[in-house]
């Protein structure tokens, strides 16, 4: 007997526009794609924010017994500096500027990538697939499209015919757009353009003679359109139809309505159950963007070295700072807000710290099968960490309680307690209780207390920078001092 068996789940599907009951295809299987980076630059934390939710939501599958097929790609070609198949190819042009090859930029962004998502203790992807190793699928995909009528050949580019695809279809049904708005509020060809109508999109476009990323195909020297990477890997990890496809919000039009698109016509279903999309992460209320300048990198609270930050944060305390948030909601960075969060995350390490050395006896005065159907509850209403954290925290209080002989826990229940938080903290959250360091504790507290005797001096003569900096760079490695009547203690998270 899995977890899910006793479960009943509901995720909000864009596509139905509400909360379903999820079932997946094959029965304690799940087949999810979510569209992975492109690889032109380094990740930041919007991104990271993005992959976080579908971290999350792959760990609290696997937690209630899936057999998951966790599918994200790296875009290394074929996605343009603009949606509407204008302008250099990213990587291509990353290339040029830094004169390295293609891949050379692809490598090194990959790398990057994978060290933020370890730093941040993402769990990996079943399969991590690129779009240049799916050429061949890529090619194949546009031939079936081009004999079954819905797209057009135009010097040696291919483009999907959008008007004649919605003539049998219903092109804009998970954007929620219509054709009529589409054709009144497309701009205008330039000219330039080979497309018969603007809202058309590539396929396959020709390579410019400088162009470097081409591959030779039936039409021309060229390479895929952006869209259709997602749909050949997607089809063929996960098959012709799949249980979930997710990426950001702002992925939802052109690139998701492209992709249902193209599965429509060549395998002539509908290829996903549920579609899901992440919201964005804001900074000054704007979309963190790469373009903008609006942006922090990870890195920057590793560091603390940046603009926007007071001092460094732990990867632990960013993720639980963006899990304190629904995927669906917007979330605005602060430093403010990561203040807190640090605050909420180290009170709950704490608690969980005690948890084995709590006293225990013949009565429980917390109601745990209650609360831990609470904490299932709130993750089976579409995902919702921030109620999850909120039960966490009610579970904190008890343990306080128990702690300071207030209330009283039995052995059982104590485990039962021990083993949901460690679950859903460690397991499903992805939230990490690190030590501070790999020093021998006597040497950690034996320094951290010839640190507490320097701010004492500091603060005796009137050197509040260096006290105040002494107290800030031990909380930025986890160690907290607390002032008290009997001196200064020390705690670590
Ligand atoms: P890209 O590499 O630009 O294709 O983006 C990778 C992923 O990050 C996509 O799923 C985007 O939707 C997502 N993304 C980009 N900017 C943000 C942001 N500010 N907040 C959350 N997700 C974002
Ligand atoms: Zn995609």
């Amino acid at each position: 007997m899995q977890l899910y068996q006793n479960q009943e789940l509901k995720i909000y599907n864009s596509l139905t526009g509400k909360k379903d009951i999820f079932n997946p295809i094959n029965e304690g299987h799940i087949g999810m794609y979510v569209c992975g980076p492109t690889v032109y630059s380094n990740v930041h934390l919007g991104n990271v924010r993005t992959f976080m939710s579908f971290d999350m939501i792959f760990r609290y599958f696997k937690h209630l017994g899936y057999k998951v097929r966790y599918v994200r790609n790296i875009t290394d070609a074929g996605h343009l500096e603009n949606d509407a198949d204008e302008g250099e190819d990213r990587i291509a042009k990353k290339a040029r500027l830094e004169q390295i090859e293609p891949m050379e930029v692809v490598q090194m962004y990959t790398v990057d990538f994978h060290n933020t998502l370890n730093a941040f203790n993402f769990l990996p992807p079943s399969i991590e697939p690129t779009a240049t190793g799916h050429i061949i699928e890529q090619i194949e995909i546009i031939k079936t499209i081009l004999d079954k009528g819905f797209a057009y050949e135009i010097n040696g580019s291919v483009y999907f015919d959008v008007l004649k695809y919605n003539e049998t279809h219903n092109y804009g049904k998970l954007s929620g757009r219509n054709i009529e708005d589409l054709i009144h509020n497309t701009r205008a060809l330039d000219g330039q353009s080979d497309k018969k109508n603007p809202q058309d999109f590539a396929l396959w476009k020709k390579a410019e003679p400088q162009h470097i990323m081409r591959w030779p195909s039936p039409w021309s020297d060229g390479f895929p359109g952006w869209h259709l990477e997602c749909t050949a890997m997607s089809t063929k990890y996960l098959g012709e139809q799949f249980d979930i496809h997710g990426g950001g919000m702002d992925l939802k039009f052109p690139h998701h309505e492209c992709e249902i698109a193209q599965a429509e016509v060549s395998n002539g279903k509908s290829p996903v159950n549920v579609w899901m999309h992440a919201n964005m992460l804001t900074l000054n209320g704007q979309k963190m963007a790469k373009s903008t300048g609006n942006y922090i990198l990870p890195n920057d609270f590793f560091t603390g070295d940046s603009k926007h930050l007071s001092k460094p944060f732990s990867a632990s305390v960013v993720r639980f700072f963006m899990l304190q948030a629904h995927y669906r909601s917007i979330l605005d960075f602060s430093n403010d807000a990561l203040l807190a969060s640090e605050k909420g995350s180290n009170k709950l390490m704490e608690a969980i710290n005690y948890l084995e050395k709590l006293p225990v006896g013949n009565t429980t005065d917390f109601d745990i099968e209650d609360w831990k159907n609470n904490c299932y509850n709130a993750m089976n209403d579409d995902f919702n960490t921030p109620i999850l954290i909120a039960e966490l925290f009610s579970a904190v209080k008890f343990i306080n309680q128990v702690k300071d002989n207030k209330a009283s826990v039995t052995k059982e229940d104590l485990e039962d307690l021990s083993a949901t938080v460690h679950a859903f903290v460690f397991d499903v959250l992805g939230l990490q209780n690190i030590e501070p360091c790999n020093e021998s504790p006597d040497k950690l507290s034996d320094t951290v207390e010839v640190l507490i005797k320097l701010r004492a001096e500091a603060r005796a003569n009137k050197d509040f920078a260096l006290s105040d900096k002494i107290r800030d760079e031990l909380l930025a490695v986890g160690i907290q001092l607390k002032d008290g009547k009997d001196g200064t203690s020390f705690s670590t998270n």
